[in-house]
């Protein structure tokens, strides 16, 4: 493909401001005589015509022992141009946070062995881009774009990345791939839902490969694929294909994914959460995990859980979620219940629990707000020693809202006389 076409592709796609922090890299990396590319998913994007996410560098090393070539160009363009940088040594990258407040990374070119299947990587800096190609994942992710100096635009395209898209498959770049790295099979699901593609025959031939070592990857690490699938709006569709190919299995033997969580987890697009006062904060990773484990048994969810290597909130909220029994439908009662609990554990609930979703919603949307008007300080102005009563009493007040009988100050107050004069 000519050099002019992703030149002129990035300019039509980016807006004029990550176009003119591009340019801004393009003359640093000149100035300096480092090659520079663009990776990961740009290429990729731009050729689907969809808009690239996030724009990742990476920096040849100059040699060898460089492995801070990326974080280099990175301190150099923030210096002449603002923002702020982050490094992450350990890792040979950093982050510009450009003054507009968009992050874009840096990194060095590595190259990757394997010591054994489904291990983390032990990495080197690479003076060729082929070599940080050639460790990534499908075709179509292999492809740079170069942005430094006069090369602007000019693609490399090593494994045929293009012809895979307009195929519209997701193919591994080598034959051990899925067995090197068995979160590339979550990985290739996730591409191919996305996009609408398939496997490729070679990939799809790697899969029992995959499959073999997925016992040996780290909770953290299928977590971290899983999670990146829950952020997805297709998500449903990418989880029953991870369970057709036998992928949730291999992991814990108490995940899976059928129709019947298809249709729950559809059904949260249409939350109410603007009633629950809870917009923008519905706990999505909780609430798929519980779909996940909802044919589990109490005790094989929990180990699952811990399979998933997940944060003791995360933990807690499913399995609430899933082992919730509502015995009774008294607002008081429902709220005593409730009320210890999370919020993304009675959303989940709600997601999973189609017969008491009646009683749910009203505690989410009315239930969990209702307060008595009476405080501490008002019991002490009547006289009353605070001590372990209080807490009682209040409660006994919020009760008597929830439940009805009661409905403003006064008439709590004549509920505190009587309480307090037969007590
Ligand atoms: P998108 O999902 O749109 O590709 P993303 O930023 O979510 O974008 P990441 O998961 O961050 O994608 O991965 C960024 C790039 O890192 C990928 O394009 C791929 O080249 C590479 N990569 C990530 N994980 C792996 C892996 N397990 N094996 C090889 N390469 C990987």
């Amino acid at each position: 493909m000519a050099v002019i076409e992703f030149r002129a592709a990035l300019e039509a796609a980016l807006p004029n401001a990550r176009m003119a922090r591009l340019r801004q890299v393009q003359q640093k990396a000149a100035d300096l005589d480092m090659p520079t590319y663009l990776v990961g998913g740009v290429a990729r994007d731009l050729l689907l015509g969809r808009q690239p996410g996030d724009l990742d560098l990476v920096v040849q090393a100059g040699d060898e022992t460089d492995d801070i070539a990326g974080p280099r160009l990175a301190r150099a363009v923030a210096e002449r141009h603002g923002g702020d940088v982050t490094v992450h040594p350990a890792f040979g990258t950093a982050t510009w946070l450009t003054p507009g407040g968009e992050p874009i990374d840096f990194a060095t070119a590595r190259t990757e062995t394997y010591a054994h299947p489904a291990a983390l990587p032990t990495v080197t800096p690479a003076t060729s881009i082929l070599a940080d190609l050639s460790r990534r994942d499908f075709t179509f992710n292999a492809m740079a774009i170069r942005v430094d100096g006069d090369l602007f635009g000019e693609v490399l395209d090593p494994y045929q990345g293009q012809d895979d898209l307009f195929a519209r498959q997701v193919r591994v770049l080598h034959a051990q791939s899925l067995q090197d790295d068995p979160t590339r099979l979550f990985r290739a699901v996730r591409y191919e839902q996305r996009f609408g593609f398939h496997l490729s025959s070679e990939t799809q031939a790697q899969v029992p490969a995959g499959l073999a070592t997925i016992p040996a990857l780290s909770g953290e690490r299928v977590r971290h694929e899983l999670e990146l699938i829950f952020g997805e709006s297709v998500a449903p569709a990418m989880l029953a294909r991870l369970d057709g190919l036998g992928a949730l299995a291999a992991t814990h033997p108490a995940l899976s994914w059928g129709e019947a969580q298809t249709r729950r987890a559809e059904a949260m697009a249409s939350l109410p959460v603007d009633d629950w006062r809870l917009a923008g904060s519905i706990g999505q990773v909780t609430t798929l995990l519980t779909l996940l484990l909802v044919r589990a048994t109490p005790a094989e969810a929990r180990a699952a859980l811990q399979r998933l290597d997940v944060s003791r909130h995360v933990a807690e909220a499913a399995s609430a979620a899933l082992e919730l029994r509502l015995v009774s439908a008294v607002p008081s009662d429902v709220v005593a219940q409730l009320d210890p609990l999370s919020t993304d554990a009675v959303v989940g609930a709600y997601v999973l629990r189609p017969e008491f979703r009646e009683l749910l919603d009203k505690y989410l949307s009315r239930w969990r707000f209702v307060r008595a008007e009476t405080t501490g300080d008002d019991l002490i102005a009547l006289g009353l020693r605070p001590g372990p009563d209080f807490g009682r009493w209040l409660w006994g007040l919020r009760a008597a809202r929830l439940n009805g009988s009661v409905s403003d100050r006064d008439g709590e107050l004549t509920l505190i006389r009587e309480w307090t004069q037969t007590e």
